[in-house]
């Protein structure tokens, strides 16, 4: 791939702000320019200083006056719920039963799984997500036609085949050994196969009897750098199901306890009412709550405690979401949206600077990625999102009489969804503009 540099704005950041007014949390260059070789970041900075340091005749991408910051990641979602989305259901067990396993159902089928793919990765680019850590359904399939895709775009993504013994349709349950046997499959023939990593994923401790839950134990102990994800403590009667599921155990929490699945790498998604106990226990062991803000709305399963989990004494890690299908958006912007509203109504303030870090250099941390992705940082993959903040009429006549960089951001994110994405750059090359010069012939 021949060198090529991009201009315009950018922005990255190098910790989580503390306030509004803490530049030092990133870098913003007015005129800069990132210089991308073989996928990756060779040099970032000054348009002038990335100018001089370029080989020669140089291709020049000029995206002024757009913003360009790292790719946005999304650390929860599911893939193959995108014709789950905007479902009438008044809570999460009724949504789950009613639409979202007899859809999964059909992901048994190899077609519909390539065919739905297709679409998210379009879906990824369009929103300028290139990075998710996505659940698939039961079925190996699913996985093996999102991994194949995945490996075609060249994206990073974090996937797992879903692990489900129980409490569900007969075609969306596995068994206790098919699961070992087929996440082991998964594992051998993707992971770290282009970008994509495998996640060990029990969907939740409902749909998992006791001898499945061993064998996820098993499968993160000869795996323990994997990642896991499930999900945690959504809503009232998930919970107490759960308790009378496991009753050996102390809380919800406790069952994923009991069975080691609580670490640096493991991804949980909502963890909305955990008690004081089990907030510690996410801490001491360094896992991640994943906060889903367009989902606990649609759904009604409650306002997440962020700056509750975040400040206490022992804090926990938090990263953020989509939760398609639960979740109404692909965007990242309007999910961040919907999280500042969240915060409102527990009388907090979510900064637009501390957004953009949570989609971007945070969820790379919550991942364990920053060495890859989340930066603008020379030696990490040229993952690049391209942010137009007069992308519609009404958000165009709102951009006249802003003039901070914060302005800006709070605009993005109030305003802005896949209209503002002018372009995603995957592994340095364009993922958006070929969609879009499709979408127009
Ligand atoms: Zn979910």
């Amino acid at each position: 791939m021949t060198p090529a540099l991009i201009r315009g704005r950018t922005l990255s950041f190098n910790r989580a702000p503390q306030s509004i007014d803490d530049s030092a949390a990133y870098a913003y260059e007015s005129d800069g320019a990132l210089l991308i070789e073989n996928g990756l970041i060779k040099a970032a900075g000054t348009y002038t200083a990335v100018k001089a340091a370029a080989p020669e005749g140089v291709e020049e991408i000029d995206h002024r006056p757009h913003l360009i910051v790292p790719g946005l990641i999304d650390t929860h979602l599911h893939f193959p719920q995108m014709q789950v989305l905007a479902s009438y259901a008044a809570n999460l067990l009724e949504w789950l039963n009613t639409y979202t396993f007899p859809e999964e159902c059909r992901f048994v089928e190899t077609a519909h799984a390539e065919r739905i793919a297709g679409h998210f990765f379009d879906e990824m680019a369009r929103h300028g997500t290139t990075t998710a850590t996505a659940y698939c359904s039961v079925h190996k399939a699913s996985a093996d036609a999102f991994f194949a895709e995945s490996l075609r775009r060249g994206t990073c993504m974090v996937a797992g085949k879903v692990m489900m013994d129980r409490n569900a349709p007969q075609g969306l349950l596995d068994t206790p050994e098919t699961s070992y046997d087929e996440t082991r499959a998964v594992i051998a023939n993707w992971h770290g196969k282009g970008r994509n990593h495998v996640a060990i994923t029990p969907r939740f401790a409902i749909t998992s009897t006791p001898e499945q839950m061993e064998v996820a134990r098993s499968l993160l102990s000869e795996f323990p750098h994997l990642h896991v994800q499930t999900h945690l403590s959504e809503n009232r009667d998930e919970i107490a199901y759960t308790c009378e599921l496991f009753p050996e155990a102390q809380d919800y929490t406790d069952v994923y306890a009991r069975y080691d699945l609580l670490g640096r790498k493991s991804l949980f998604g909502h963890c909305i009412h955990l008690s004081e106990r089990e907030a510690d226990a996410m801490s001491e062991s360094g896992s991640v709550a994943v906060f889903c803000p367009t989902s606990n709305l649609f759904l009604g399963s409650g306002l997440f405690p962020l700056r509750v989990l975040t400040r206490r004494e022992k804090p926990v890690r938090v990263s953020v979401a989509t939760d398609i299908g639960g979740g109404t958006s692909y965007s990242m912007l309007k999910t961040l949206d919907e999280a500042y509203k969240i915060l409102q109504l527990q009388g907090e303030r979510l900064n637009p600077f501390e957004t953009f870090y949570m989609m971007t250099r945070g969820n790379a941390e919550a991942l364990s990625l920053t060495d890859r992705i989340g930066t603008l940082e020379p030696g990490t993959d040229a993952d690049l999102t391209v942010l137009n903040m007069a992308a519609t009429p009404p958000m165009a006549l709102r951009a006249e009489v802003v003039n901070s960089l914060a302005d800006e951001l709070f605009l993005l994110q109030t305003m802005g969804d896949d209209r503002a994405v002018a372009e995603t750059y995957v592994g340095g090359r364009p993922a958006k503009s070929p969609l879009d010069a499709i979408q127009a012939d």
